[in-house]
């Protein structure tokens, strides 16, 4: 009889969770007949996420069979819309079709999305940059504002949300809007904070404001956004701001289906997991990525972040498969946390440790991004079975690389 691995999502914990199973089985010298792993995902892409504020999103994407195939996961393309843990069962669509598939273990890694609290208008007026499909319409937007009949806030980008992602997407703005043809482009990136960049602490808020203010981003603290529409928003203290762009970056939440688990979710709607990956309480159910969180050093939370996603994954496959077969599993530990920030044009910045000392900044930190971005965290894409099976090694890498 066949045991079956199913990995939900094919992000940055899915796919490492898939190949890290793969890994395990391969290395233990067992064979697809014995343990076979399947993937369900809804796009048959690994999606680069933490790109998605880029202008040129064509390498963002890599396909799943050029990974998966050569290792021997079977790779399912349709929507998971329910699970029932008591009786082993993940419940899909599929071409319009509605399916369930048993497991004997599974690893849950649905990741997590932008929230959209209920603010009028925020829905069917913003853009986010949460998923590809999500910062493509963003960025066709731009490169459109051009052809249209002139209105107050046509070159105005208003970015909501001063933590990464936010900052990330407004410093790339002004060059898009530039060469999207905008003669005068404004951005602005506004929050709650009372400082934009507050949460990067203090040495590297320096550094962002420095850098915001040479692309002429205006940022603004102590912001609340009542209400959008297709020509701006509205404050809750009444002002208007017109924007024909309003990019949505303000809070993630963890995928809605981690509620169908019998455990008690963080306040981000994560599962709290075992350093194993295991879900606490569960025995044949794992998770990893922003759908799962555990103390990563026994003493801080991970960190929704394909930093975290990633080891998660390697690790989360290869106990799925030790467990299952009876073998000991390896618990994950990460001794070290960085950040490093892209801040467009003008450069990045790379702050070590969870208070973040600033470590690197503008061009020399740049460097660093750009490997982490282009090269650290895509998976092999040369279909060499082999090298794709070791890159999935259940060990945690050494931090990015610092240059002086
Ligand atoms: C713009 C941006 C910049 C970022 N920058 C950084 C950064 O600099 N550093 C960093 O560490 N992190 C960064 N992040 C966060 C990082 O992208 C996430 O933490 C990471 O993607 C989480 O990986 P994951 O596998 O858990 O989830 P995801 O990458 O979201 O993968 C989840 C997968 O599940 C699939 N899926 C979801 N629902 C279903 C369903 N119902 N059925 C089937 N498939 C489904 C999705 O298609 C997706 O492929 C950034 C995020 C964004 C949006």
């Amino acid at each position: 009889m066949t045991d079956r691995i199913v990995v939900l999502g094919g992000g940055f914990a899915g796919l490492w969770s898939a190949v890290g199973a793969a890994r395990a089985l391969d290395e233990l010298g067992v064979g697809a007949g014995r343990v076979e792993v399947v993937m369900i995902e809804r796009t048959p892409w690994h999606s680069i996420r933490v790109r998605n504020y880029e202008a040129d999103l064509r390498d963002t994407r890599v396909a799943l069979d050029g990974v998966l195939g050569p290792i021997g996961v079977r790779r399912v393309e349709g929507e998971v819309t329910g699970l029932d843990i008591g009786g082993r069962t993940v419940a899909y669509e599929a071409g319009g079709v509605a399916s369930s598939m048993t497991y004997d273990r599974l690893v849950f890694a649905l990741g997590s999305r932008l929230a959209h609290p209920p603010i009028p208008g925020l829905s069917s007026h913003a853009f986010d940059v949460d998923t590809y499909a999500a910062a493509e319409r963003l960025n066709a937007h731009i490169a459109g504002l051009v052809q249209r009949d002139p209105t107050p806030g046509l070159s105005t980008v208003l970015v909501v949300g001063g933590g990464l992602t936010g900052i990330e997407a407004a410093a790339e703005m002004p060059a898009k809007l530039r060469a999207a043809g905008m003669a005068s482009p404004r951005v602005i990136l506004a929050d709650h904070a009372v400082r934009v960049g507050s949460g990067m602490g203090t040495g590297a808020l320096a550094v962002i404001e420095e850098a915001l203010s040479a692309l002429g981003i205006e940022a603004r603290g102590g912001v609340s956004v009542a209400a959008v529409d297709a020509e701006g928003v509205t404050l809750a203290t009444g002002e208007r701001i017109a924007a024909a762009t309003v990019v949505w970056c303000a809070g993630m939440q963890a995928h809605p289906l981690t509620a169908q688990f019998p455990v008690e979710c963080d306040r981000l709607g994560r599962l709290p997991v075992e350093p194993s990956l295991r879900i606490k309480g569960l025995v044949a159910e794992f998770a990893a990525g922003d759908s799962a969180w555990f103390l990563v050093d026994g003493v801080h939370s991970s960190v929704m972040s394909c930093q975290h996603g990633r080891p998660m994954g390697r690790f989360a496959g290869h106990n799925v498969v030790c467990d299952l077969l009876g073998r000991p599993m390896l618990p994950l530990r990460i001794d070290w946390y960085t950040t490093i920030l892209d801040l467009g044009p003008w450069g990045a910045v790379y702050t070590e440790g969870w208070d973040r000392l600033l470590v690197a900044r503008g061009a020399t930190a740049k460097r660093t991004k750009e490997i982490i971005n282009r090269e650290r965290i895509y998976p092999p894409r040369s279909g060499d079975r082999r090298q794709i099976l070791d890159a999935a090694a259940p060990t945690v890498q050494a931090p990015p690389v610092r240059f002086e």
